[in-house]
């Protein structure tokens, strides 16, 4: 089949225009900066290829040296927003690529010219490809499919471009830039086409899949102190609550603030604010492994864990107690104690909703407000120790 070139670069130049309008569209809506480097990448692309056809009427310089120029320019583009989006400093060497490129002017021109040009535009391209597919190589898992996606396809197109300079090395082989003179320039052709839309659209999967997992980690935390919310933990909680056994029994706290109303009152909001995010850290740092903990919204958190018992559990919540007990005590004063209350439900049985136990927890928090606050009460539900009171271990 003869592939008329005249025909593949105008359908390069639609497709590279349509790839740039496609991708700065979708950075209205994404907001992802790499994605105008990759549109500014394709937009060269399509100014390039209409110049290249410039040569048919013997603009030789412009058609071929300035056009193959915008090529070299539109991957290290592409490049600059791989980098860009897997947040990698790029050397300064790759701008040693456009020195490599003005060097040619000194050639002298005719037959020889088009092989040397051809070889080194095949080289900075694929240069610029394996780069870019090799700065994406630590992130495939992350990114998702679409970042795996677009790593191939730049591999792809750079062993494409190293495999298209061997028949400017091979002695004989027709190559003549100025009437696309040569079975590897319509081929060329062919794979730029192919390449536009491969890369166009596995950019457009990879920005999406991070933009969504971004989203979903933000609809999963309490913005204040990065805890899970409520939703988060509900859709974490089951499968640490089927694993509930008698053999493992789990056990859920509920903690709330004793009169934090007055912190905000004395001291202002935002002092408030530094007690909850001090109060979160405090609970990251002492929750065991495979535990839960959750902002479930105002001052009142929660930590769910499996393998409980009553001595671990009440250890655990004396720490807390001690600690944000000390360090409200010395950020604040206040005429009545800052300190925390902890309602626990210790179960041996898989409870039938989520809901049900921090219910049974914000009675057991009840009775320790009821209490005196500063304590812990423990509703234990476990089959050992069936009829037995709730306790009071404070
Ligand atoms: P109690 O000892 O009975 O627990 O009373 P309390 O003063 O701790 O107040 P309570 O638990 O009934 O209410 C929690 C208060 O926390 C109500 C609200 O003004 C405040 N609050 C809720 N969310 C935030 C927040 O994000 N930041 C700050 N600074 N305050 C909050
Ligand atoms: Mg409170």
């Amino acid at each position: 089949m003869a592939l008329d070139p005249l025909t593949m670069l105008t359908l390069t130049v639609a497709l590279a225009l349509a790839a740039a309008l496609y991708l700065a569209t979708e950075w209205q809506t994404v907001r992802e900066s790499s994605l105008l480097y990759w549109s500014a990448g394709f937009a060269l692309i399509s100014v390039g290829s209409t110049l290249a056809l410039l040569r048919v009427n013997g603009l030789l310089l412009i058609g071929i040296w300035f056009a193959n120029g915008l090529l070299v320019t539109a991957h290290w583009l592409f490049l600059l927003g791989v980098a860009r989006f897997t947040e990698t400093r790029l050397s300064r060497a790759w701008y040693l690529i456009f020195v490599a490129w003005f060097a040619l002017l000194l050639l002298p021109g005719e037959q020889p010219w088009s092989k040397v040009i051809l070889l080194l535009n095949s080289f900075l391209v694929a240069l610029l490809a394996l780069k870019a597919s090799l700065l994406l190589r630590p992130h495939a898992k992350s990114l998702g499919a679409g970042a795996a996606q677009l790593r191939y396809v730049l591999l792809g197109h750079s062993l494409f471009y190293f495999a298209k300079m061997i028949p400017a090395l091979v002695p004989g082989t027709l190559i003549d830039l100025a009437v696309f003179g040569g079975r590897i320039i319509q081929i060329s052709l062919v794979e730029g086409v192919m390449a536009i839309m491969l890369i166009a659209l596995s950019i457009t999967g990879t920005v999406r899949y991070r933009r969504e997992k971004r989203i979903e980690r933000l609809a999963a935390r309490d913005p204040l102190t990065a805890m899970y919310n409520r939703r988060a933990l509900e859709a974490r909680a089951p499968r640490l609550l089927n694993e509930v056994s008698p053999a493992r029994p789990g056990a859920l706290l509920l903690i709330d603030i004793d009169n934090f109303k007055l912190v905000n009152d004395l001291h202002g909001h935002t002092a408030g604010d530094r007690l909850l995010v001090a109060l979160g850290e405090m609970i990251r740092l002492v929750l065991p492994g495979g535990a839960l903990a959750a902002r479930l919204g105002g001052d009142e958190f929660v930590i769910l864990l499996s393998d409980a018992s009553h001595e671990r559990i009440v250890g655990l919540g004396d720490v807390l107690r001690k600690q944000f007990h000390d360090t409200a005590a010395r950020s604040f004063t206040t005429p009545e104690p800052v300190t925390l209350s902890i309602g626990v439900s210790l179960f041996d049985q898989p409870p039938a909703s989520l809901a049900a136990l921090i219910e049974q927890g914000d009675v057991a928090l009840y009775e320790s407000k009821g209490g005196g606050r500063n304590s812990i009460r423990l509703v234990d539900r476990t089959l050992a120790n069936q009829g037995a009171p709730g306790s009071d271990p404070n």
